[in-house]
């Protein structure tokens, strides 16, 4: 991080990464919608912040683990085209999204509808359905 555009937070909001998606990936806060967590995990795929995924997934649907090390995906920009509720006074919500990645040398696009829920306060991912 040593000019002010690479301060952006990789989630697009046109927010310093300070006071977007940070707080959330060390504890300081917790996202208050679904739609938050889904730019806040967007941004720990762009970081391989593999701690804060697990943290944020649905205990039900977790992998035992990420392992990132092999991983050569560079996530290159995140576009939320819709969200069915999900709000703060929501328990459950859907956020869909466009994720454009490269991975070997092409440029490939992932399109997903994911499920959050909330418990005692704190969204997690549940599952997503690509299509
Ligand atoms: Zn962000």
């Amino acid at each position: 991080m040593t000019t002010s555009n690479s301060n952006f937070c990789p989630c697009g909001s046109n927010q310093n990464y300070t006071e977007c998606c940070q707080p959330f990936h060390v504890g300081a806060d917790l996202p208050v919608t679904a739609e938050a967590l889904m730019r806040s995990r967007y941004s720990a795929y762009v970081f391989k912040n593999s701690d804060y995924l697990l943290m944020t997934w649905h205990k039900n649907t977790r992998p035992k683990q990420l392992d990132f090390s092999q991983d050569n995906t560079t996530w290159n920009k995140l576009e939320i085209l819709n969200c069915k509720k999900g709000g703060a006074k929501d328990d459950k919500g859907r956020v869909e999204f466009n994720a454009f990645y490269v991975q070997d040398n092409e440029i490939r696009l992932m399109h997903e509808i994911s499920r959050f829920k909330k418990i005692a306060g704190r969204w997690f991912y549940v599952d997503g359905v690509l299509d």
